[in-house]
């Protein structure tokens, strides 16, 4: 058994956002998992796999890491037309309105923008702000005009859970990363937090909170209704480490 041990809480003054599983369920893991057909068992790709492998990363390592957890003898021949067809795949869930924003996201959204937070959104996804837009705020406008800074599928760093990104986002927020709280629900998404020096946040809504807490969060929560934003501002948000 691990002491618990209280943490120093910075202020936060900036948001840095990822998109699909923190504001959007968009149906990328159906299309990657649809994608499959052919190569392997759909089944075998459940959303412990996506999460693991898949979530966060650009589209061709995501396609390969899948390949390879499957244990696809040829992965790295097969992984770019993977990658096609999941992307074919998503462009038609998409079109079918296969996208909508979570509820408590678009909450903490205005909650966080009332206390006149600036905030960034970094999907390795170059479909998320097409997602944003059709999504609407509660106000009605489109959910992408929301935010200063957009890196949306951005590559010409590497990808989570390398820092760049976060790195990134906290100089176009003109914040410094020890400033910046970035909300994740992904452990390559923490990873690349920590790894920048920024406060991580893990949204765990798929009852994944072990995962995000190995990966380095400084605090997990199941719903963005569960954070004040007066607690990030004023730097006592965080639970203790144990
Ligand atoms: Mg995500």
């Amino acid at each position: 058994m691990s002491e618990r041990v209280s943490v120093k809480t910075p202020k936060v003054r900036a948001l840095i956002l990822d998109v699909d599983g923190v504001l959007l369920a968009s149906p990328h893991e159906q299309a990657w998992r649809d994608a499959l057909t052919g190569l392997a068992d759909p089944g075998r790709f459940t959303t412990q796999l996506y999460q693991d492998q898949v979530a966060g990363k650009p589209r061709a390592e995501g396609a390969l890491s899948a390949l390879r957890a499957l244990g696809v003898a040829d992965a790295q021949d097969q992984a770019p037309a993977y990658a096609v067809r999941k992307q074919a795949r998503l462009e038609a869930l998409i079109q079918a309105g296969g996208v909508r924003a979570f509820p408590d996201g678009l909450r903490f959204v205005e909650r966080a923008a009332a206390a006149g937070l600036p905030m960034a959104v970094v999907s390795a996804s170059r479909n998320a702000d097409a997602m944003l837009r059709v999504c609407k705020r509660l106000d009605g406008g489109a959910l992408l005009d929301r935010f200063a800074v957009n890196l949306n599928g951005r590559d010409e760093g590497p990808g989570k859970p390398d820092p760049w990104i976060i790195l990134r986002a906290s100089d176009e927020l003109k914040t410094p990363p020890q400033a910046c709280l970035v909300v994740e629900d992904a452990t390559a998404g923490i990873q690349a937090a920590r790894a920048a020096g920024a406060l991580a946040l893990g949204l765990a809504r798929l009852n994944d909170a072990a995962g995000l807490r190995t990966a380095g969060a400084h605090r997990v929560v199941a719903s963005l209704d569960d954070i004040a934003i007066d607690d990030l501002t004023t730097g006592h948000w965080t639970e203790s480490a144990s």
